[in-house]
């Protein structure tokens, strides 16, 4: 029986030993797959060097409408942790979970414990509206421009690596103390900024600010639904610019991802101007390579709100 026990055992290391041939396994790494690029950006501050993280979404692409190739799909058979977004956004994400064999991945799903929007698509008349679309949006996925809604995904990252990694929890502990004073700092200034200016409604591509708004008393009147996928008709687009023009509002807010045209036409048809209010959904290249990351982002973002709602 000893000699069974020690053999098995044998056979385990030599196993654990060919697993260890991958480059971040010889690091003693975690590596980390993220969703999109929010859940990267958390994943690293909270990870530092302990881990390696792979944004699934390359920069300057949209994650809505994107889905996992065959690379990525061996990627996550070879990860520690997965972090997502969850609520409807990430579309594919239950039909890949399903076909893994990885028994090991920590599956993180931020939207856990949150109290979620119910999702109100201008699409909800739609006629064509297909079954899983509408699943899809039963609830507003964008709980990463809430910054709080954030830094409680940010915890659930936290309690995922530590899970995956308990010999480094205080070293993910102390990371994330440390970004969440930063994100209670954000809270502040959106808090004390926004609250003293006039004007609180703003008009923004796509339905993605509802955190925010419900956060610090702002109304947003969204050109498009819960995805920046769907071109407004010209019926759509008329209300649009008739409420620009009763409401006195100054600026149209477009996103760094997606063509301003439509932005433009409504600017143009109203005298009102356009800026960037950025959803987050991913960095441009630009952004990327001038080290932005989510809070520089939303420090963009309450600069871009102060200067319309005056
Ligand atoms: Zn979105």
């Amino acid at each position: 029986m000893k000699r069974m026990m020690s053999f098995l055992l044998a056979g385990a290391l030599a196993l654990t030993g060919f697993a260890g041939v991958s480059a971040t396994a010889q690091e003693g790494k975690l590596t980390v797959y993220a969703s999109f690029y929010p859940m990267y950006d958390f994943a690293t501050k909270v990870g530092g060097d302990r881990v390696t993280v792979v944004n699934m979404v390359p920069a300057g692409m949209e994650p809505h409408d994107w889905e996992p190739e065959a690379k990525d799909v061996i990627g996550l058979e070879n990860a520690d942790v997965f972090v997502y977004n969850g609520a409807g956004m990430e579309h594919w994400v239950d039909k890949v979970l399903a076909t893994l064999s990885n028994q090991d991945l920590v599956v993180v799903d931020t939207s856990q414990g949150q109290t979620l929007l119910e999702g109100h698509s201008h699409d909800d008349d739609a006629q064509v509206a297909d079954a899983a679309h509408e699943e899809d949006e039963a609830y507003d996925p964008h709980l990463w421009l809430g910054p709080l809604n954030a830094k409680a995904q940010m915890a659930s990252i936290k309690q995922a690596l530590v899970a995956a990694d308990p010999e480094n929890a205080a070293y993910y502990e102390a990371n994330y103390a440390a970004q969440a004073a930063a994100f209670d700092a954000l809270d502040a200034d959106f808090r004390a900024a926004l609250g003293a200016l006039p004007n609180k409604t703003i008009v923004v591509s796509h339905q993605s600010f509802g955190y925010l708004c419900a956060a610090y008393g702002l109304v947003q009147e969204s050109i498009e639904g819960l995805t920046p996928d769907s071109e407004p008709d010209p019926a759509r687009m008329a209300e649009v610019i008739d409420f620009v023009k009763a409401r006195g509002i100054t600026t149209i807010f477009f996103e760094e991802l997606v063509n301003p045209k439509i932005a433009e036409t409504i600017a143009g048809a109203t005298g009102a101007q356009t800026a960037v209010l950025s959803p987050l959904e991913g960095l441009t290249d630009v952004q990327a390579a001038a080290g932005g990351d989510y809070i520089s982002v939303m420090r963009e973002n309450l600069a871009a709100l102060v200067k319309a709602l005056q």
